[in-house]
């Protein structure tokens, strides 16, 4: 029997089709997107990456008043406590001299570790970080998945890493399998297992247990 997991991203990938993210230039604008979109929408990310725009670059960010950043950043709510999470961002980042490359060569573990330390980088966040900057093949679990599993008819664990390592011990280790299927649950949220769920004409239905209480 096909493994449960790999079910739910074929049927989702055979719905959806390759969602190709993150949508970020670089991998300097996802991580900077990626800390933007905690506790809001990416239509309020956008703004603020507009805003941004001009000064895009890793050493400019690095030197920017944190006052004046958080007026750019404005955008996406919470913005004086994202302009601090930027800034100690970028002090790891400069030890790195900005280089994702160098970043990517440190194993996982280590450095999964390392972006948790930071001030205001969650296991969330860093973990979107690892797959989408740093192409390591890691699950991220958030709001929309621990919905999707739990309405499926999936008892996973409440604890996140609990969670990531259920999903991660049955998939191969292949990084467009994580990249996509982020991507494919946050879709699959959107467009069915919304908060109300539209289930008649889900992909998923077929497997679903529709336990419908809110998680
Ligand atoms: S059938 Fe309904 S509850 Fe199940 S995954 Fe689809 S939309 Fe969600």
């Amino acid at each position: 029997m096909q493994p449960a997991y790999q079910l739910i991203y074929d049927k989702l990938f055979e719905h959806y089709g390759p969602q190709s993210w993150w949508p970020a230039e670089t991998p300097f604008e996802m991580m900077i997107g990626s800390i933007l979109v905690q506790n809001t929408n990416w239509r309020n990310v956008d703004k603020a990456l507009i805003k941004l725009g001009p000064y895009f670059e890793p050493e400019i960010i690095d030197h920017f008043p944190i006052e004046d950043l958080a007026q750019l950043i404005r955008s996406s709510g919470f913005y004086n406590i994202k302009a601090k999470r930027i800034k100690a961002f970028m002090e790891w980042f400069r030890q790195y001299d900005y280089d994702t490359k160098r970043i990517k060569a440190i194993n996982n573990t280590e450095l999964r570790k390392a972006l948790i330390n930071i001030h205001g980088i969650g296991k969330e966040t860093a973990d979107v970080m690892l797959v989408y900057a740093f192409e390591k093949p890691i699950f991220v679990v958030d709001a929309y998945a621990r919905r999707i599993f739990y309405r499926l008819g999936y008892n996973m664990p409440t604890s996140y890493d609990g969670f990531r390592k259920l999903v991660e011990k049955e998939l191969p280790e292949e990084l467009t399998l994580y990249n996509e299927f982020h991507a494919l649950l946050v879709e699959h949220a959107k467009q069915f297992c919304r908060s109300k769920p539209i289930c008649k004409e889900c992909p998923l239905l077929d497997i679903c247990d529709q336990r419908l209480e809110l998680k």
